[in-house]
């Protein structure tokens, strides 16, 4: 998808951050972008963080003991890396950088210290959206529909949570999920009109001079 049917300009591939607090919906809307947008590729983190019973190693995370994260932020194979809740999350280096420079695009289910870091690494390429819930009540509600962590855990996620959303001013864009479709619908606006940026598409050059170089008949 490139605004145009028939004609492909290369360009570089962005990086799309999403972030949000835990339970704001980002991750469906990731998993929509996967499913329904071409040309994405997740990028999947090291965590430290026990696995969820529904979770599968190397699809959701590749789950890691502390010392083997240790391991791999000190031979600098992470891109960024952050404590979250307790555990140590990280982003694998060599799958993003082999994938931006190919054109193709990534997407990054990370939190605001590690978006922070790629912002800093990688200023040009990094596309950046916060999600917000529509009320904290909805995030509650959210978080215990997953059912998936313990009473504690999603305490200490809500507590967080204030925390995180201070963050929002950082971000290219800010969507409020309020509704799923449209806050889906948003998302892929943004991307539509990101990958159209100039200072993306080096094929720009080639293909202005054949167009100013051609005679019309
Ligand atoms: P969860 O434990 O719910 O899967 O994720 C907790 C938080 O960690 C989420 O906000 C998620 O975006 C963030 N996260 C997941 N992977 C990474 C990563 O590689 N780096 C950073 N900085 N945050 C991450």
């Amino acid at each position: 998808m490139d605004g145009n049917n028939f004609v492909e300009v290369r360009r570089r591939g962005l990086m799309l951050v999403l972030s949000s607090p835990s339970g704001a919906g980002k991750s469906t809307i990731a998993r929509n972008l996967l499913e329904h947008v071409s040309g994405f590729q997740i990028s999947v983190s090291v965590t430290t963080r026990p696995r969820r019973g529904s979770e599968i190693e190397g699809v959701h995370y590749h789950f890691k003991t502390q010392r083997e994260f240790e391991i791999m932020r000190d031979n600098d194979e992470l891109l960024e890396w952050a404590e979250v809740h307790g555990n140590f999350y990280g982003t694998p280096r060599r799958p993003v950088e082999e994938a931006i420079a190919a054109g193709r695009d990534m997407l990054f289910d990370i939190d605001w210290q590690g978006a922070e870091q790629l912002r800093d690494k990688m200023r040009g390429d990094i596309v950046s959206i916060f999600i917000l819930p529509p009320t904290m009540g909805e995030l509650l509600a959210r978080l215990h529909r997953r059912a998936e962590d313990t009473p504690e855990t999603i305490e200490k996620r809500l507590k967080n949570a204030h925390f995180e959303i201070e963050q929002w001013r950082e971000y290219d864009y800010v969507v409020v999920n309020d509704d799923l479709s449209r806050a889906f619908e948003s998302v892929k606006s943004i991307v539509q009109a990101e990958r159209l940026r100039r200072d993306r598409r080096p094929g720009l050059f080639d293909f202005v001079s054949d167009l100013l170089n051609e005679k019309p008949v």
